[in-house]
């Protein structure tokens, strides 16, 4: 998105620019006026930077270089979402696109407006670029997020306000639809729809995993019991932790589920997510062996990060891989995300996994997931995660033209 000068006064932004060499400071700070940015404050480094924003804390856009003495421009990241400062924040910097994921990753765990990263030197056209998407994120509401107690968790959970999005998920090969994995969303009577980030790790810690696990499954599976109906016989994937698979008679409480609503096995899909630790996957080892006995795909999730590792693929016989975003995220040939996604895909296919992308959000990072060979892409391309009933519309519908996905034929036969 570019906008012009006009509309860029008219927004009436106040810009920071953050950089060492005088120079190059000077140009940026020449652009964004002449770009019509009116107030513009400049600093040599993160230090500097951070003495402005306490007297200026309406600052909205702030430009920073990356490598500076004294306070370099990751600390100063950090300090400003610390602080809580409002503003968007954008690297210029000469790092390639890789650092953007892992920069991207940091910036949202630590809840910062992170507009992305500005290659130097910037072009105006660039410059107005960043500065569209500014304007287009402060006509959105601010993501803070409201503070909620355990009771009202609770209650949430126990009147069923619980419920799960459907993000597709599209085979390379021919752009399929083969499934679509549920992702929980809290339907609260007040915020509206909350992201896991809210409840996820609290329910785990409250002992309430369970409970949230059971509702999402059973309506996960009720609703592949209406795509099957509707003619879209897809199957869903359900995210599940280790603490949740560890209890014992869960496979049997999750076969009947998939009974009860006439749903084949091998359509409900089991992701292991784990959030907390993996150390022990030896409690979840019976009821997994027992889902895929009866016919259940297993699928490991967020493969690279975390405590997903290769010790899991040993001990645990998965049907399906799934690559994490942050590797996903502006992966460009030869790079370090590169070579890892390649030996992973090779030792996927070695043992016999489906491997599935993870938040494929450009065109060009799913050409090259299809060139390494990818089976499955998940992502914003695609589909951003879709309530039941605009899943259901987006699954059947004749496909409208427009994007090359979103012409995709969309069922499976
Ligand atoms: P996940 O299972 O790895 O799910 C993928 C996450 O990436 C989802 O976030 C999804 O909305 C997001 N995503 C998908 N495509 C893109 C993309 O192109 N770009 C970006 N930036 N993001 C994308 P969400 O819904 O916030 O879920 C976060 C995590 O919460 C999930 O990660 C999963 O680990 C956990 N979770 C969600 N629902 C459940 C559940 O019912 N049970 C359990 N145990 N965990 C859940
Ligand atoms: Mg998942
Ligand atoms: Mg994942």
């Amino acid at each position: 998105l570019i906008i012009g000068a006009s509309s860029i006064a008219q927004a009436n932004v106040r810009a920071l620019i953050v950089e060492d060499d005088g120079l190059q400071r000077k140009v940026l700070v020449r652009r964004l006026q002449s770009l019509g940015v009116t107030e513009v404050y400049e600093a040599s480094d993160g230090e500097r930077a951070m003495e402005i924003l306490a007297e200026r804390s309406d600052i909205d856009l702030i430009v920073s270089d990356l490598d500076m003495p004294r306070m370099d421009g990751l600390e100063l990241l950090c300090q400003v979402a610390k602080k809580a400062y409002k503003a968007s924040f954008v690297l210029h910097s000469a790092m390639n696109r890789q650092l953007l994921a892992c920069m991207e990753l940091m910036a949202t765990e630590r809840q910062l407006n992170f507009l992305g990263i500005l290659s130097k030197p910037a072009s105006s056209a660039d410059i107005a670029a960043i500065i569209g998407r500014l304007c287009v994120h402060r006509e959105r509401p601010p993501k803070v997020w409201p503070t909620i107690s355990v009771e009202e968790r609770r209650d949430g959970l126990r009147s069923g306000q619980f419920a799960p999005h459907f993000q597709p998920k599209v085979r390379f090969r021919d752009r399929t639809v083969v499934g679509a994995e549920a992702l929980a969303r809290w339907h609260h009577p007040v915020h509206g729809a909350l992201p896991p980030l809210l409840f996820i790790d609290a329910f785990e810690q409250e002992g309430l995993m369970g409970d949230l696990t059971h509702a999402i499954l059973d309506q996960s599976i009720e609703a592949a019991s209406r795509w099957g109906a509707a003619g879209a016989p897809i199957s869903v994937s359900v995210n599940m932790s280790v603490s949740y698979l560890s209890q014992p008679g869960i496979a049997d409480q999750i076969s009947a589920l998939t009974r009860r609503h006439g749903v084949p096995p091998e359509r409900v899909c089991i992701e292991i997510t784990e959030s907390v630790s993996m150390s022990d996957v030896g409690g979840c080892l019976e009821n997994i062996a027992r889902l895929k006995m009866r016919g259940h795909t297993l699928s490991i999730d967020d493969f690279g990060v975390g405590f997903s590792s290769l010790q899991q693929l040993v001990r645990i016989p998965f049907d399906e891989i799934k690559l994490d975003r942050s590797f996903v995220t502006g992966v460009v040939p030869k790079s370090r995300a590169a070579l890892m996604l390649e030996a992973t895909l090779v030792m996927a296919r070695k043992l016999e996994m489906v491997s599935v992308a993870e938040g494929i959000e450009t065109e060009e990072e799913w050409a090259f997931l299809e060139g390494l060979g990818c089976d499955m892409a998940q992502g914003y391309l695609i589909s951003k995660p879709l309530a039941p009933e605009a899943f259901l519309d987006w699954v059947t519908e004749s496909p409208p033209t427009g994007t090359r996905i979103r012409s995709a034929k969309r069922v499976l036969p």
